[in-house]
């Protein structure tokens, strides 16, 4: 299996390189050559594990990593530290160290990363760069911590996180990991990720002085392969408690933002897993929700910080891999859509990437409904969903009356409901006035009779290791201050 860029610079591209480079030169992102079609194959083979199930799907993609030692990143990427369950068509993806799906990443890309860089030869420390909206931070310095030759900072909107999120990243060990608190917003990290990423002179520089930059954001190849799993696993324990038969099409929801998740549903499609509509919900940042409506993405808005914040995002950075598939694989039209959201800020897209769209349908909802909706979930199930879960649970009944379609969902459940407890006390009426984000978790615990997950229960007491904050026009130097050069 060979990689190429969507923007049609580099193609032939083994795994190992795509995983290391984290986005290619033209600025396109890693998309694979073709899309295996393994559900009829897996279907076969009854009761994998979820590391069973990883190995069979990412082997598909990371061809040239050695079988043994994927079986190897699999397991010490997952064993004993992250599982998947199903409960009332809920995908629980948040049972892992950071108690948010982003732990199926960003467990196992360092895993496959040491091993794309022994395979590369390459030499020196690789930084890991990475602007995070709250969970993507936290989960990459989770994963990447302590492994030798790799190095980890983390830009995070220092008034854009919960404060529980703030304090999981500001508390974190190891002896190669750096937090940076920025004056902005999530966009304004990424913008200068993004830009540091493409200025090949301050690269270069770094690569003399023995530092290799990539990156841990869900544009890595080697995180959004092993997403494709979960869909899989879940499609499957449908099966399994006997909501579905086997075969039958189900439509999958995902509360999204940077668009990583729900285009792993997509792949996964494509490999032939019976999914009919992808159904994908934002927060008041709708910009995807107006983009499946009239086939325009128009990023310039103000970014608006709602209660979902690891959704607070306007430009939706996997949505070009999507594209590129919507135009056929034409890199010249994802040059000149991605030239225009850069220079104007928006961009539309053609005819017939409008109607390669239809299978997608985006909705928002709004505070008060995410509000209705965990206090609905819980009074009638006793069952506890996160914000950006109830996003999605608003936006699959708003789906449900406008289509009236009846087939079964698989709603992606992206967090624990203890991780935004503040948000879910209000909406369950909960008493929490005057008290601290801690004893929130508490009150939340004790009301609802759930137990705190274990890396949440003893935060509080942790100590802050972290404390450097900068303006956005200073990461660079920052970054630099930290490496030593
Ligand atoms: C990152 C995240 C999302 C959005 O996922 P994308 O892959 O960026 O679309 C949703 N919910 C939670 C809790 C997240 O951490």
């Amino acid at each position: 299996m060979y990689f190429r860029s969507t923007r049609g610079l580099e193609n032939n591209v083994t795994s190992a390189i795509a995983i290391i480079n984290g986005i290619s030169k033209d600025g396109g992102l890693y998309v694979p050559e073709s899309f295996p079609n393994i559900y009829s194959f897996l279907k076969e083979k009854k009761n994998l594990t979820y590391e069973e199930l990883a190995f069979e799907i990412i082997n598909e993609y990371f061809t040239d990593i050695d079988d043994n030692e994927l079986v190897d990143a699999i397991n010490e990427a997952y064993n004993e530290r992250f599982t998947v369950q199903v409960k009332n068509n809920f995908l629980e993806l948040y049972h892992g160290p950071t108690c948010a799906f982003k732990d199926a990443a960003l467990l196992f890309l360092p895993q496959i990363m040491k091993r794309a860089k022994k395979i590369c030869n390459k030499k020196g420390d690789i930084v890991i760069l990475t602007a995070t909206s709250g969970d993507t931070g936290k989960a990459a310095l989770e994963g990447f911590k302590d492994i030798d030759e790799f190095r980890v900072v983390v830009y995070y909107p220092k008034n854009g996180v919960s404060s529980i999120q703030e304090k999981q990243m500001l508390t974190q060990k190891g002896k190669n990991v750096k937090v940076i608190g920025i004056n902005g917003n999530f966009d304004d990290a990424q913008n200068c990720v993004k830009q540091i990423f493409g200025d090949n002179s301050f690269k270069e520089k770094l690569i003399e002085k023995g530092f290799t930059l990539s990156s841990a954001n869900s544009i890595n190849i080697g995180r959004l392969i092993p997403q494709i799993v979960y869909y899989f696993y879940g499609y499957f324990e449908l099966v399994k408690q006997g909501t579905i038969n086997q075969g039958e099409k189900i439509n999958v929801v995902v509360p999204t933002g940077n668009f990583g998740n729900i285009l792993a549903s997509y792949y996964a499609k494509q490999m032939g897993l019976p999914i009919d509509k992808f159904i994908c919900a934002s927060n008041e940042n709708k910009v995807l929700t107006d983009f499946f409506r009239n086939g325009i993405y128009n990023r310039k808005r103000e970014l608006i910080l709602t209660e979902s914040p690891s959704m607070d995002i306007l430009v939706s950075s996997n949505l070009e891999r999507l594209l590129f598939e919507a135009s056929g694989r034409n890199s010249e039209i994802i040059k000149d859509l991605m030239t225009s959201l850069n220079e104007q800020g928006t961009y539309e897209i053609n005819d017939q990437m409008k109607e390669f769209m239809k299978d997608f349908y985006g909705n928002y909802a709004t505070k008060e409904e995410v509000y209705n909706a965990i206090k609905e979930v819980y009074d009638r199930d006793n069952y506890l969903i996160d914000t950006h879960t109830a996003v999605g649970y608003v936006v699959k009944n708003k789906y449900q009356k406008e289509s009236n379609d009846t087939k079964p969902v698989l709603i992606a459940s992206t967090a624990s409901p203890f991780k935004f407890s503040r948000s879910i006390c209000k909406a369950l009426k909960i008493d929490i006035d005057k008290i601290d984000d801690f004893k929130v978790l508490d009150e939340l615990s004790k009301s609802t009779n759930n137990d705190i997950p274990k890396s949440l229960a003893t935060l509080g007491e942790e100590k802050i290791l972290h404390n450097e904050v900068c303006d956005k026009s200073e990461m660079k130097e920052a970054l630099l201050s930290y490496l030593g050069v």
